[in-house]
């Protein structure tokens, strides 16, 4: 059964445009009154709402759009830490007063605070914690989550978070892609970083992968976490056992961008440090760049060079970051538009980054876009002028959101 949805002031439907590099405005397609024909979930057609109407198939379901609306794919959020317990609000009012991190450490604040609060979570509580969060998405038109696991540090306790994701996925509309982040920090009852990447590769990974409950695997590269030297065996043996990487890579130093291109990574995430060989290296490289402005909104630092990747010929992706620890707001619209206005990027390259561009980071290729065979994950926004989205800096929101052809709010 088809359904035709419409008609739109304008439909973008993010068609024809490079997975790499800088985009102009003028590389922009906008169909002006258009409609999207439907089918099983996914995109039948998009054009002219008046010519669909007079084609559209015996039978089908007519979804009139009477306001004035902008209509995009639904946005990807491909990097989020949305499965913990507890709050670090303690830590931001030490963080914004001037503490260091090694002081906010000293009074029992930082990573292990959530560790410490995720471990004495029920499988349940985080199940409805991560409902909680990616019904909020949802409203503001994500319709794909990445979720990481990485507050457990144990094998018990990382498959803890793995399942609860899983569980939370099986209860949302939105798709959840889980990610195992065991390799967030060293736990405390590790001397060496390698011991702890041997253990999770002994011990953790095979029964992730019995279980089945996920196919991507992630490491937080940095001298305090797990330096170079460390990552790449522990990411070479993860390849080897047929997980997709992904890297938190140049946040506060270079070098894990570098060994992400080396490894064939799908995305180096952060970015935030990256050095013009770092930059060169991803440009050259298909390895998405996934920015995290809500990072650098949430610890007072500098943006990622957006702009600069872009120029050297990057696929960049836009993402949130959404942990309690540095990225607590978790508004992805809002950030993206805070991060083109700084790093002055067209409005088209933060969409792309928003949409098909972080599919990629994904390995996503049947989403992102509304072109014919693609999956039906909408938003509607209500204007009649889709450069007002970015304008409004994230107060605009999505009015209604589909998920594979499926009206969720309204
Ligand atoms: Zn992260």
């Amino acid at each position: 059964m088809h359904t035709l949805i419409g008609p739109f002031s304008q439909i973008i439907p993010l068609d024809n445009l490079a997975f790499k590099g800088p985009l102009t405005d003028e590389n922009l397609r906008t169909i002006d009154k258009g409609g999207v024909l439907v089918k099983d979930g996914k995109i039948a057609a998009t054009g002219p709402f008046e010519e669909l109407y007079k084609s559209r198939p015996a039978g089908t379901e007519v979804q009139e759009i009477e306001e004035q609306s902008v209509l995009l794919p639904g946005f990807i959020d491909s990097h989020t830490h949305i499965c913990f317990a507890g709050s670090r609000a303690r830590d931001y009012s030490l963080r914004v007063a001037g503490k260091s991190y090694q002081e906010i450490l000293k009074q029992g604040g930082g990573i292990h605070d959530t560790v410490g609060k995720t471990r004495e979570a029920s499988e349940e509580d985080l199940v409805q914690n991560i409902i909680r969060r990616v019904h909020r998405h949802i409203k503001e038109g994500v319709t794909t989550i990445e979720v990481k696991s990485g507050y457990g540090l144990n094998v018990e306790e990382e498959l803890k978070m793995l399942r609860a994701i899983r569980k939370a996925g099986e209860q949302v509309s939105a798709e959840l892609i889980p990610t195992c982040l065991a390799a967030h920090v060293k736990p405390k009852d590790f001397a060496e970083a390698s011991d702890y990447l041997t253990y999770i590769l002994e011990e953790l990974l095979p029964k992730v992968k019995a279980e089945k409950l996920t196919e991507r695997v992630d490491i937080f590269v940095e001298p305090e976490a797990f330096p170079v030297d460390a990552s790449r065996p522990y990411l070479q043996k993860a390849k080897e056992m047929g997980f997709a990487l992904t890297l938190h890579a140049d946040q506060f130093t270079s070098g894990g961008s570098l060994l992400a291109t080396e490894i064939g990574a799908l995305s180096a995430d952060h970015l935030e440090s990256s050095t013009e060989q770092d930059v060169k290296a991803l440009a050259h490289s298909n390895t998405v760049a996934t920015v995290l402005p809500g990072a650098s909104l949430g610890l007072g630092m500098q943006y990622s060079p957006a702009r600069r990747l872009l120029d050297a010929g990057a696929c960049l992706a836009i993402a949130t970051d959404w942990n309690p620890g540095s990225a607590p707001m978790g508004d992805l619209l809002l950030q993206a538009s805070l991060l083109g206005a700084a790093e002055k990027l067209s409005m088209t390259e933060v969409l792309a980054g928003l949409t098909f561009r972080a599919a990629a980071a994904l390995a996503l290729t049947n989403r992102g876009t509304l072109i014919k065979g693609a999956l039906a994950d909408m938003q509607s926004f209500p204007t009649h002028d889709f450069r007002e989205i970015l304008y409004f800096q994230g107060k605009l929101k999505a009015r209604k959101v589909w998920k594979s052809g499926k009206l969720l709010q309204a």
